[in-house]
């Protein structure tokens, strides 16, 4: 299982994230803050699990362009 948090309260709105991973982060039009596509919100935490391992390597590249280092991926 893959596990990806985003702790979106704290995004700057940079769009990097989304650069890297556009299958997994889309800028909102509402508030200027990324979203974690498909994610459950739980205070403030959004969170996606997955089966899909494929999801890793552009997710990384995500956490890694973060400048605010708010998104974090492991492997379950
Ligand atoms: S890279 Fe980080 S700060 Fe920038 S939009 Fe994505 S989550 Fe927000």
């Amino acid at each position: 299982m893959v596990v990806i948090t985003l702790q979106r309260d704290k995004c700057i709105g940079c769009n990097y994230c989304v650069e890297m991973a556009p299958n997994l982060f889309q800028m909102s039009k509402k508030d200027g803050k990324t979203v974690l596509l498909k994610a459950t919100n739980a205070k403030g935490f959004h969170t996606l699990k997955s089966p899909d391992h494929t999801l890793v390597e552009n997710g990384e590249l995500a956490v890694k362009a973060c400048p605010v280092k708010i998104i974090s991926i492991k492997e379950v």
